[in-house]
Parts: C-alpha cells; sequence; structure tokens
C-alpha cells in the first residue's frame, strides 16, 4: 500500500499541503522513510505467533541502525501491522515525547479507496511527529493528537491540531 505513495518526498509535501504550522513550514527538521517487508529490523521484530510487528522493539533497532549526525526526526512508515505487548494492534508509535523516532503501520488504515487511506494515514503520521515535537494526547475528540484506539476514531478526528496543540507547538 505504501508503494502507492511513490516517495517519501511526496508524502511530505501531502503532510505540508494539508497542515500549514511551525513543525512544517521546516520540512527538512522530518525524514519519512519506508520500511520494506524484508527489512531486517522490521524481520528482528517480528511476533511469528501473533503474525505481528513489536512496535516498542521495532523502535529499539530503527535509531540504533542509523549512524546519522543530523538531528531530523524520522517517521518510518511500513505495511506490516504493529502492536505493543497491552495492546492487540496499535496504529502507530513514537519512542517518547520529544524523541527523534516513530512509525505509522498502514495495515489497518485501508480503506473502500485511496483518499480515505490517505488522509487516515496523514492523520496517524501527524500524530506521530506531534508526540516527536513534544505533544501528549489530548482530550479534544476532533484533534488529531488525540488517541485512536480503533478506526472509527481515526476517522472521527480531523487532520488538524487543535488550537490548544498548535499553541503548544509554536512554542
Ligand atoms: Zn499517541
Ligand atoms: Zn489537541
Amino acid at each position: 500500500m505504501i508503494n502507492t505513495l511513490k516517495d517519501a518526498d511526496k508524502f511530505l509535501c501531502l503532510l505540508a499541503q494539508e497542515v500549514n504550522f511551525k513543525l512544517l513550514e521546516s520540512l527538512n527538521e522530518i525524514s519519512v522513510l519506508f520500511l520494506g517487508n524484508d527489512d531486517c529490523r522490521l524481520q528482528a521484530a517480528y511476533n511469528f505467533k501473533r503474525r505481528q510487528c513489536n512496535a516498542e522493539v521495532l523502535l529499539d533497532y530503527l535509531p540504533k541502525s542509523l549512524s546519522r549526525s543530523h538531528k531530523k526526526k524520522e517517521l518510518f512508515l511500513t505495511d506490516i501491522d504493529i502492536y505493543r505487548p497491552q495492546a492487540e494492534f496499535i496504529f502507530g508509535l513514537s519512542e517518547r515525547r520529544g524523541a527523534r523516532t516513530a512509525v505509522v503501520s498502514t495495515h489497518r488504515l485501508k480503506g473502500q479507496n485511496a483518499g480515505l487511506f490517505l488522509s487516515r494515514l496523514l492523520k496517524e503520521a501527524l500524530h506521530e511527529l506531534g508526540h516527536l515535537f513534544n505533544l501528549g494526547h489530548c482530550q479534544d475528540k476532533f484533534c488529531v493528537m488525540s488517541l485512536s484506539l480503533d478506526i472509527k476514531d481515526v476517522d472521527y478526528k480531523k487532520t488538524r491540531f487543535c488550537r490548544n496543540c498548535r499553541k503548544l507547538l509554536e512554542r
């Protein structure tokens, strides 16, 4: 599914079109990277019983395997279903607030058409980027920083940050 996005630059442009705020004014602060299904780091974190990838383990591998000196935030995208030990599945995960690395899975975001898929992916990507830029979860159900436990939650929220979260981002 992520092949339909062609390349990371295109996805970054889409992110920028959707949301115009400080974080994305400087797109060079963010890298979007695609993890191929045969990526050894994905395989190392793969749970064959669950047929899912443990996102916590995966995040441990991702930054260490990159010997980069730059301070860019890195958003990894994968088609493989991801989970945390305490959850059946998750849409995405960031290391912690203000960290450098996050991952989003497209696996459960697929919809009847490409437009729906893309809008879901943008929401979850923005959500994880929000965490990387120090935001926590938001109680505003329309805000992209509200926690999504299922696909209905994803569809309910908007592809934007609420006024409060935007203020925090701009600090
Ligand atoms: Zn979150
Ligand atoms: Zn908010």
